[in-house]
């Protein structure tokens, strides 16, 4: 698949040198949500003062639309 300008660079779901941290995409007093690489894939975690923390696997970014279960190039 060709991947579009925005896809190649979008920040958030490129994962470089293995840095499995949480990078967010949404940080307000109401609720925080980011998107996390783990071992069995992308997922978007979300927080908020009444859910606490919750993890979804993610087949798509959010952000660029790109098709996190394909391998990189
Ligand atoms: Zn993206």
């Amino acid at each position: 698949m060709v991947l579009t300008e925005k896809q190649k660079n979008c920040p958030y779901c490129h994962e470089k040198g293995g840095d499995h941290r949480v990078k967010m995409i949404e940080d307000d007093p109401d609720g925080q949500a980011g998107l996390v690489l783990k071992e069995d894939g992308w997922h978007i975690w979300t927080a908020d003062p009444f859910t606490f923390e919750v993890l979804h696997p993610i087949n798509y970014c959010p952000m660029c639309g790109r098709p996190l279960n394909e391998e990189e190039e």
